[in-house]
């Protein structure tokens, strides 16, 4: 008789029978993937190339229902499991090596009520998929800036974008999330039903159940918006940023500016003798009308003198994919990131000292100006802390041969130690790479004791581990005889 080893969750090595996973190759719709089969190499793989990980087996869910039997499954044998909502994580905790990955990438549903202004959407979603069905309506949520990011991974970290100084951060306009418990049940987290759930899943990531469908608010955006890229030369970098830092202190919430700070890509707006060379790029996004925007955004063509310009009236869900073909999925990935209340002079320097040292041409830093609507929720309201955050620095070493894995990494942690001490403490889940588990109180902050408490509610053995994880907290009465 055939068996398939597989690890569980205290890592040790089982035999699965030929039987046991016939009978859950039939409760599963989208099927179950194993090793043997020809589909298992393209299933396992997730966007950070420098993942290499095989799962025992891959579930391909489509429902509620496969979801429930996968959870199920992975409870009689103990086994190790992991979700995969877009496959995007840095850290690749999609994938658990000799473990079930259950992989929602099936289930891409996006609905679209616009009488209500509010979309529901299936848990394995990616950011294009909503915004190309809630632009249908001149509608929006708040999500990254990257379409082929997943919406579940995104949304229970927290998920900021060119929208969220305006709206929020994408767990600010969730109104509701189906979850399967590590239990096998189906529950409705919302303000109304299961509330601590729904406040531990508005930014403890993937710690409390496999999410099928997120329901959003949504908002009037565009369908046009003025937004686009303006970009100096490397020789202006410290007036540039300390005149774009001096700007975003008061600049609307509409308007959301993001430096990059690279060697600048083959555009075609960009002289061709600018190619390659070290450029510092202006990212800009003004969500209300067009007209504002450009008003609005004015100043920023004035920063320096600008290597080439390319803004204007962009189609929103258009803008949404700018960046793709710069992220794409495969290249080798290790990403720090730091999250500043303010940015000091001395934090510019670092933040330009460490550009200059880029290893690559594909390596970034990256700094988001968030603020504006996300600080002005409190920062116990829901789970995600980082609130008092104005920018969110990160560092994207990234690079195609393995044979340059230690030098990127090793660059990327530079960049990354030398801005800490200009740097608030806090971080961010999603940014957080694999060796980064110890941050995870310091993300959490005030907040993570009751994730905790929650956490053993709803998953007191820790099945959902895979993920910059939040350990159960004691049994009230362990906790009484600690304390
Ligand atoms: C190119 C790129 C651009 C990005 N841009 C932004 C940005 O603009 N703004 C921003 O906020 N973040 C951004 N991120 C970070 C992004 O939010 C995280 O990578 C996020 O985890 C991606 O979600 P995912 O579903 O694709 O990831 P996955 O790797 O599939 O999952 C990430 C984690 O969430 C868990 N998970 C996934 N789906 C579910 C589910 N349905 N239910 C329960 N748990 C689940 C997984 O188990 C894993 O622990 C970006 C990342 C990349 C790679």
């Amino acid at each position: 008789m055939h068996t398939l080893p597989f690890l569980t969750l205290d890592k040790d090595v089982r035999q699965l029978r030929e039987s046991d996973l016939e009978a859950f190759s039939r409760q599963v719709s989208g099927g179950v993937l194993s090793p043997a089969d020809g589909a298992y190499d393209e299933a396992r793989r997730v966007w950070n190339g420098s993942v290499d990980r095989r799962p025992a087996l891959i579930a391909r869910c489509l429902s509620d229902s496969d979801v429930q039997a996968a959870v199920r499954f992975a409870a009689t044998h103990r086994m190790l499991t992991s979700v995969r909502g877009g496959g995007h994580h840095i850290a690749g905790n999609a994938v658990a090596e000799g473990g079930l990955m259950i992989d929602l990438s099936g289930m891409r549903s996006v609905r679209v009520d616009a009488a209500r202004r509010t979309a529901t959407v299936a848990g394995g979603a990616l950011l294009g998929d909503v915004d190309s069905a809630t632009q249908a309506h001149g509608l929006a949520t708040p999500l990254g800036i990257n379409s082929t990011t997943g919406v579940a991974g995104l949304t229970l970290g927290g998920g900021f974008g060119w929208l969220s100084r305006r709206l929020g951060l994408s767990v600010d306009n969730l109104v509701a999330a189906t979850v399967v418990t590590a239990d096998g049940a189906v529950r409705v987290a919302s303000s109304d039903s299961h509330p601590d759930l729904y406040w531990a899943l508005r930014g403890g990531g993937g710690n409390f159940g496999v999410v099928t469908s997120f329901e959003f608010k949504l908002h009037p955006v565009g369908p046009e918006v003025y937004s686009g890229l303006v970009v100096y030369p490397f020789a202006q970098a410290r007036q540039v940023l300390h005149a774009w830092r001096d700007f975003t202190r008061d600049a609307p919430d509409e308007l959301s500016v993001w430096t990059v700070l690279r060697k600048a890509p083959p555009l075609p707006f960009l002289p061709a003798d600018v190619h390659g060379r070290d450029v510092v790029v202006m990212a800009l996004l003004h969500s209300g009308s067009v007209a504002e925007g450009e008003k609005a955004a004015a100043p920023v063509l004035r920063f320096g003198d600008p290597v080439g310009v390319h803004v204007g009236p962009t189609p929103y869900a258009g803008f949404q994919t700018a960046f793709d073909p710069l992220l794409g999925k495969g290249g080798r990935n290790y990403w720090k990131s730091n999250n500043f209340s303010a940015l000091s002079d001395a934090a510019i320097d670092v933040l330009i000292s460490s550009a200059a040292s880029s290893p690559g041409p594909e390596c970034e830093i990256f700094v988001a100006q968030v603020g504006g609507a996300i600080e002005r929720v409190r920062p116990n309201a829901t789970a995600y802390l980082g609130r008092d955050a104005r920018y969110i620095m990160n560092v994207h070493g990234r690079w195609s041969d393995a044979g340059d894995d230690e030098r990127v990494r090793a660059w990327a942690r530079r960049a990354f130690q030398q801005a800490a001490p200009h740097a608030n403490g806090t971080g961010y889940v999603n940014f957080l790479t694999e060796d980064e588990g110890e941050r995870v109180t310091a993300v959490y902050g005030a907040n993570h004791e009751r994730l905790q408490t929650v956490k053993r509610r709803y998953d007191p053995d820790n099945v959902f581990r895979m993920n910059i994880n939040i350990v159960p907290g004691p049994a009230p009465n362990m906790k009484a005889a600690i304390s």
